[in-house]
């Protein structure tokens, strides 16, 4: 193998950068050439690409964001944009290609590989951290931290006024930042998609709580579990508490990414490149049992990962 590439889909993540950074410099210290795509799919399918070499990724370690940029294409989901990308692989010589991404990106390459035996290896890239076959994704970390950070400011103003605070995070079908950024933030509840909860049932905890003194309350609504204002509108009939929405949205996509996930990118990127020199093809990096291991691509996109049942019910034992 000598030419590789790379590229990112789908819905950016801070440590996308560094994950560029580990696959570029993992592959010139290999002597391998590596290709940078620019916007996922549709700079495949048109041809934007070119030659990466190790000053195309310095001072991005980070930087959120990805400087290879992203897109979602529609043209990639048929076999007239797929042979035009293979077009591409031709002119190009690409021999191997590492895909950062979701499961949508990873489907993706799992079809492009199935159509034209190319390998390809994912790096799970999301905030969203449902990716089956890894413990963590890129990003998931910076990610729960924004959200503890918003909740730590709202504490302060939601005890000075005794009043209640509903948060809406991202997770439109996982509960995973709700419910990882609600444990560590102390949220009085958390409510995710994957579990059905009565509105009831939360304004019976918050009169609890205010009965025995407390100044204040967090909710956390994962957006996909329900609209945050709609459930700050509920509590408030219902309980006659004075009810305040924030809607952190785009802000959780952003930011410098953590330690974390600057060494989970680093890791997984360089693990990609290994992979695709070892002749392996069609597999996603992940990290497991604090190990970065190799899957079957497809293990990724059939079913999301489920949420751990164990940290809810601590989470609700701890807020009690
Ligand atoms: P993510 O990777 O964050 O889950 P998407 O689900 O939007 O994001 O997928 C990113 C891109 O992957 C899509 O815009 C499309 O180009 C490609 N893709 C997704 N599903 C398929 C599919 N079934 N066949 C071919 N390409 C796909």
């Amino acid at each position: 193998m000598q030419r590789i590439a790379v590229l990112t889909s789908g819905g950016d993540s801070p440590g996308m950068n560094a994950a560029i950074r580990a696959v570029v410099r993992k592959a010139i210290y290999h002597g391998l050439e590596v290709i940078g795509i620019q916007r996922g799919y549709s700079g495949f399918i048109e041809a934007d690409m070119g030659p990466m070499n190790l000053g195309s990724v310095a001072d991005i370690v980070h930087r959120g964001g990805t400087v290879l940029r992203t897109a979602r294409s529609e043209e990639f989901k048929t076999p007239e944009g797929r042979s035009k990308a293979f077009a591409n692989v031709q002119r190009f010589g690409i021999q191997g290609l590492v895909v950062i991404g979701g499961d949508g990106s990873f489907k993706g390459a799992e079809v492009f590989n199935r159509e034209y035996n190319l390998p390809v290896i994912g790096v799970p890239g999301t905030i969203d951290n449902d990716i089956t076959g890894t413990e963590f994704s890129i990003g998931f970390d910076t990610a729960i931290n924004t959200v503890v950070e918003a909740i730590n400011k709202i504490r302060d103003t939601a005890t000075s006024h005794e009043r209640t605070f509903i948060l809406e995070v991202m997770g439109r079908e996982s509960g995973y930042i709700a419910l990882m950024a609600g444990l560590a933030g102390g949220a009085e509840s958390i409510l995710i998609p994957e579990l059905r909860q009565s509105i009831e049932e939360v304004c019976d905890k918050l009169k609890r709580g205010y009965k025995r003194g407390k100044l204040h309350s967090i909710i956390i609504v994962a957006e996909g579990a329900a609209s945050g204002l709609e459930v700050g509108k509920q509590i408030r009939e219902m309980t006659g508490l004075e009810t305040k929405v924030t809607i952190l949205g785009h802000l959780q996509r952003g930011g410098t990414p953590t330690a974390f996930d600057r060494i989970l990118a680093s890791q997984m990127g360089a693990k990609a490149v290994e992979l695709l020199m070892e002749g392996c093809r069609n597999h996603m990096v992940g990290m497991v049992a604090g190990k970065v291991v190799a899957s079957p691509l497809e293990a990724a996109f059939h079913g999301k990962r489920p949420i751990d049942l164990e940290i809810y019910n601590l989470a609700n034992i701890l807020s009690i």
